[in-house]
């Protein structure tokens, strides 16, 4: 039987992007799931809440043209890009804009509650410094998120600042006060944080390069494999490639260093922790 491979986080660019193309070069490689993660798009500029369905529904059909013109399973995950409170903020100054990025975690907590998306994210902090506001309005925003999560019962997927051990604790925490379960809380973009007290119950989605993966498999298998590849044919090499994680699985698994059972667990039982059974 064929492996199950998941790359938990990608982009698909609608316009200027390869998109289905992208996704069968996966498939060819090996892959069977992939999450796509909205992100802003051109052609679909937000201004006031109502924009976020515009922009949501970019990635929702992005997702189901995968479901339809290839074999891989695809699913999406919907919520505001943290980034995109500064750009609100221009415009409508910073109640206004926080209170937007509000309405938009709404707005993608009703997208997981009609099937149309598999989790709420990417959600969370910049990833780069910003003002003290910004900062507290953005663990405002990610709170309710997390509180959406937990009514939903869905899972979140967080884009922060570069993770530390602190700052999964502080997540992890978080996550406590909404009575959200750690496990539902993915930290994409994460190093190899395996260890129970590296990633403090959290779902870590590290990012496939060569050694990460070496390290993580060195510690357990309690973790997802992700490229946050970004479907830009300008700029080839930027990040991972699309293929990456079935490659780099297939490779591994060639060369013993990743057995069939470890396969599975990180590519379909711990997706199944995290997401729960729409996930399959
Ligand atoms: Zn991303």
């Amino acid at each position: 039987m064929a492996v199950p491979i998941l790359d938990n986080h990608v982009h698909l660019e609608p316009v200027r992007g390869r998109h289905v193309d992208s996704v069968r070069e996966f498939e060819r490689a090996g892959g069977t799931h992939i999450i796509i993660s909205h992100m802003p798009y051109h052609e679909a500029v937000v201004r006031i809440a109502d924009d976020f369905r515009r922009s949501y529904d970019v990635t929702i059909s992005l997702k189901d043209r995968v479901n339809n013109e290839t074999g891989v399973k695809a699913f999406a995950t919907v919520g505001p890009y943290p980034a995109e409170l500064l750009d609100l903020e221009k415009i409508h100054g910073q109640d206004e804009a926080k209170e937007i990025m509000l309405r938009a975690m709404d707005i993608a907590a009703e997208y997981v509650k009609d099937g149309k998306a598999l989790a709420i994210g990417e959600v969370g902090r910049p990833h780069f410094p910003v003002s003290r506001d910004i900062w507290h309005a953005s663990n405002d925003i990610l709170q309710h998120g997390m509180r959406l999560a937990k009514e939903v019962g869905c899972a979140i997927v967080l884009h922060t600042e570069s993770a530390t051990p602190e700052s999964m604790k502080e997540l992890a925490e978080m996550a406590d006060r909404a009575g959200l379960a750690r496990n539902k809380v993915v930290k994409h973009y994460c190093p190899p944080f395996v260890l129970p007290e590296e990633n403090h119950g959290l779902m870590p989605s590290v990012l496939a390069g060569k050694d990460a993966t070496k390290a993580a498999l060195a510690k357990g298998s309690r973790f997802l494999m992700e490229t946050d590849f970004l479907d830009d044919p300008r700029r080839p090499g930027a990040v991972l490639a699309i293929a990456t994680v079935p490659k780099r699985t297939l490779a591994l698994m060639k060369q013993g260093l990743m057995t069939e059972e470890q396969a599975h667990k990180i590519h379909l039982d711990n997706p199944r922790e995290t997401y729960g059974p729409a996930f399959s």
